[in-house]
């Protein structure tokens, strides 16, 4: 009886041990592994557009509701109200502590998968122009998602290990970048706590699955959609003398634009500026009345993104103003602020703290620095201008031997958003679960 109560004693002291929760979190993620892997397939199989989240989001939350979280479904007030809101928030009250919101993205996009897998998706739909498209996921949000349940499903387990409040939210539209503005404008931080922490992860395509990689400080840049009317005199291309040609003013304008990075910008401050499309016209011997360029703007700080802007349009004046456009043809300069993303910023303090988490998890061997990129998404909102400490890290999702084979070969694997982008479900489930649990759990630990 000594002896048993003795043994009981010490099971506890054992498990108590961050070495013996290490152990139960790997047997919990060992039970779950399976199911998740079918679940991956599943909603691997069933993508949907962004705004058009309808049965994934129902899905989504009903796994949530099963695990003992209260579940708020339809969250999300776009500006354009034919889309609705499908977001979800989840929350586990677990004592006092603190609150610390975990987010998935949910939506998938236009792409016509060409991987050969039989779980491949043969899902097609209508856009939102009535256009006949196919959809995949072809981002990985469906890794996200598998990966939420399982932390969700093991961290209502093991509430016994950590204390306060849990927000699993799963944000749609993040594809368009509206998503997280649209759940924030929905009352996301008054109808729901609002967070110490915020944490995402996302699927790396060129990262072995079973590793992690994470930067500290700016991680992603902030995106700034840009539209440019070109406005010009036209008429017969015979006749040039009788126009003011836009076509000629649109190529002065983007080799103008060259000198913003290069000339106006410091160095020690990344930038881009593109112009990715360029139309006008109809006819070869027709001079058009206008041209009309769509740009985007990265940078990782807000008085460099307002200087471009700034800049840009100063010179699409300057352009038309030198070759003599009267005042009112001036061009015209669109920000469009709902396909704005902020750029996202590590807490370069709790970045490192998840990171030797993640360590402890899965090996410090597979948790890797990286550096920054320039692509962009809209997690950063969450942190409402990095007001609220966040961290979000990437997640290895490809099988070893392709990743080696394609350093070998300097042949680049297909990227996100290929109809060839495929993760190795297994062991890319299995980090993600660990990493995220183990996240969450030195954040809340009691
Ligand atoms: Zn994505
Ligand atoms: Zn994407």
């Amino acid at each position: 009886m000594k002896n048993a109560r003795f043994f009981c004693l010490l099971l506890t002291v054992l498990f108590a041990t961050p070495a013996a929760a290490q152990q139960s979190l790997d047997a919990l993620v060992d039970r779950e592994i399976a199911q998740l892997v079918s679940t991956y397939k599943m909603l691997h199989g069933a993508p949907e557009l962004s705004h058009y989240e309808d049965k994934t989001s129902a899905y989504f939350a009903a796994q949530l509701r099963s695990f003992g979280y209260t579940v708020t479904e339809h969250v999300g007030k776009y500006d354009r109200p034919q889309f609705s809101g499908y977001g979800v928030v989840a929350l586990l009250k677990n004592g006092a502590g603190p609150t610390v919101l975990i987010r998935t993205d949910i939506d998938a996009l236009p792409v016509e998968e060409k991987n050969d897998v039989p779980y491949a998706s043969k899902v097609k739909t209508k856009n939102e122009s009535g256009q006949e498209v196919s959809v995949m996921h072809a981002c990985g949000h469906d890794i996200h998602m598998t990966s939420m349940i399982g932390t969700a499903k093991i961290l209502a387990a093991l509430k016994d290990q950590w204390r306060g409040t849990l927000i699993i939210i799963g944000h749609p539209a993040e594809e368009t970048v509206d998503g997280a503005r649209a759940m924030l404008a929905d009352g996301l931080y008054t109808r729901f706590p609002k967070p110490d922490f915020t944490m995402g992860l996302h699927d790396s395509a060129d990262v072995e699955a079973g590793k992690i990689t994470y930067t500290p400080g700016y991680a992603m840049a902030s995106s700034t959609s840009v539209d440019v009317i070109m406005r010009g005199l036209g008429g017969h291309g015979s006749k040039p003398e009788a126009t003011k040609d836009p076509v000629v003013l649109a190529s002065q304008f983007v080799l103008a634009l060259q000198t913003i990075v290069s000339r106006e910008n410091s160095p020690l401050d990344p930038a881009v500026v593109t112009v990715g499309s360029i139309h006008g016209g109809t006819k070869r011997n027709i001079i058009p009345d206008e041209v009309v360029l769509q740009l985007t703007i990265r940078t990782y700080k807000e008085e460099v993104r307002q200087h471009i802007i700034a800049s840009l349009e100063r010179i699409a004046k300057g352009v038309a103003s030198a070759a003599g456009i009267p005042e009112d043809r001036s061009p015209i300069v669109k920000v469009i602020e709902s396909e704005n993303a902020p750029s996202l910023y590590n807490d370069p303090q709790l970045t490192e703290r998840i990171a030797t988490a993640i360590s402890k998890g899965i090996g410090s061997e597979n948790v890797i620095k990286a550096p920054p990129l320039m692509a962009s998404e809209d997690f950063g909102h969450l942190s409402l201008d990095h007001q609220i400490p966040s961290c979000y890290f990437w997640l290895g999702a490809i099988e070893p031997s392709r990743v080696d084979a394609s350093k070998k070969s300097g042949k680049p694997l297909p990227s996100l958003h290929s109809s060839l982008f495929q993760p190795l479900p297994e062991p890319t489930l299995r980090t993600g679960v660990k990493a995220m649990t183990s996240a969450v759990l030195e954040l809340m630990k009691k």
